[in-house]
């Protein structure tokens, strides 16, 4: 007898059969695979494979059917560390593209706790270190792609989208970034219109953009996930990957019988103390929220920007690296003023609503890759890393958490 490989229709997977002296053996792969064997004495023996390759043996004499399916009626369960944009897309694009999983996301902080709340979410990649520039271009497109999708779309109001017109002022002659291709109807900005701002603003450009507001993306997520009876959010901080046990669970009151398959490691700058990763720095960023709904364009020029969003117009801002202080300074709010009434001088007449401080989570580069893990009491798993993401979270949610499901799919040999 020959080696054969038969076909499992309920998986899609293939199993080997092995011809061995007097028995057979059986090799599958995927991981979490249950094989049913049923002899001709119709005995039934379940083989419940915890290895990414594993096989078992059985006598020649056995009239063999083999049948595999899932171990868990519903799919992979996987952990989702960390409540902000990246984390909440990352959950839902689990739960959209791997029909049969159940998401578990847990997070010490949820909502206006978290840096992704306070971004005024105008999309362009900003203060991504050294990241490899073909990446972050390709991330940001997907992203502009689906967020310009979703204002088109009846879920615009509750996702928090708008389309803006962008003006990048310019002190030289450098050609436009990159990533300028992905946006609609970039021009350089004319003459007359550059004549309007100060003098040292050579030249600019102007293109279509478009905005994802925190305040409201992060709720619109998360009752998107929750809408798909398989996600749930839980607030818990984690001291450690490792800490993802039983005992853990239970006292987060995440139900016990959850094992998770896979990790998926969202915590931003909190991945300096989750996986003691010490390439993780704060870039501290101030910004004002004034009233003035005349302002309807987004302006850059240097290190200030203002920004509409729909109920107030932001100003900014600092990129501090490395410091930690969520405090609001005075010398930063009369730098961000001037600047910015430098730009359009009415801002002066501009009510103030609120000042906020927010630590942009930078990294030497963003980490986005997987990595097998002691994680908790189950063991090694795949922990997919998706953290260090600058200025530029909202810029990059959407195309991340694309790559985050490709890899999860790849790791959990569901491809
Ligand atoms: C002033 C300012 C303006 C900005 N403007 C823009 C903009 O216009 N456009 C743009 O694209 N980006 C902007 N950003 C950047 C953007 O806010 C960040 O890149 C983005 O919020 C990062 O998202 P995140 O999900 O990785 O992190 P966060 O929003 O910080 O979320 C991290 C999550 O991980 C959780 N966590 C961390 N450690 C643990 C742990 N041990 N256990 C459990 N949970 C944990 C936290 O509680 C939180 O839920 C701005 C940032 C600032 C400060």
């Amino acid at each position: 007898m020959t080696d054969r490989a038969l076909p499992c229709c309920e998986s899609g997977v293939t199993l080997k059969i092995i011809p061995c002296h007097d028995h057979f053996s059986l090799i599958h792969s995927p991981m979490h695979t249950s094989l049913t064997f049923l002899s001709a004495l119709k005995v039934h023996h379940t083989y419940l494979s915890q290895k990414a390759t594993s096989s078992v043996s059985f006598s020649t004499h056995a009239h063999l059917k083999v049948r595999t399916c899932s171990s868990r009626a519903d799919g992979p369960q996987i952990a989702v560390v960390g409540g902000g944009v990246v984390g909440l897309v990352s959950a839902l694009r689990i739960l959209q593209d791997i029909p049969t999983s159940k998401v578990v996301v847990i997070a010490e902080k949820f909502g206006s706790d978290t840096t992704s709340h306070g971004a005024a979410g105008v999309w362009g990649p900003y203060k991504m270190s050294n990241t490899d520039e073909s990446l972050t271009n390709r991330l940001a497109t997907e992203t502009f792609d689906y967020l310009t999708d979703l204002f088109y779309s009846e879920d615009a109001v509750l996702a928090g989208i708008s389309l803006v017109q962008s003006n990048y002022l310019c002190k030289d002659n450098d050609p436009p970034p990159t990533w300028y291709q992905s946006v609609f109807n970039l021009h350089p900005m004319s003459a007359k219109h550059l004549s309007l701002f100060p003098a040292e603003y050579k030249h600019g450009y102007v293109f279509g953009n478009v905005t994802c507001e925190g305040r409201y993306y992060l709720p619109y997520l998360s009752d998107k996930i929750k809408g798909t009876d398989r996600g749930t959010l839980i607030q818990a901080r984690l001291p450690s990957l490792r800490a993802l046990c039983s005992e853990f669970m239970t006292a987060s009151g995440i139900p016990y019988e959850l094992k998770f398959d896979a990790v998926v490691n969202c915590c931003g700058l909190g991945a300096a103390e989750l996986v003691e990763d010490r390439e993780v720095y704060p870039i501290r960023g101030q910004i004002i929220r004034v009233r003035a709904p005349w302002i309807t364009h987004h302006y850059v020029a240097g290190d200030f920007y203002i920004i509409p969003n729909r109920n107030s117009v932001v100003l900014g801002g600092t990129g501090q690296v490395g410091n930690w202080s969520k405090n609001s300074s005075i010398q930063d709010r009369k730098h961000i003023f001037e600047g910015c009434c430098r730009l359009i001088p009415s801002i002066a007449q501009a009510e103030v609503l609120e000042e906020w401080v927010g630590l942009r989570p930078g990294r030497s580069s963003l980490r986005l890759e997987v990595e097998i893990m002691d994680v908790g009491e189950g063991g090694r798993k795949p922990v997919v890393h998706c953290y260090g993401h600058g200025g530029s979270g909202l810029t990059l949610a959407w195309g991340c958490g694309g790559d985050v499901v490709t890899m999860l799919k790849q790791s959990l040999q569901l491809l």
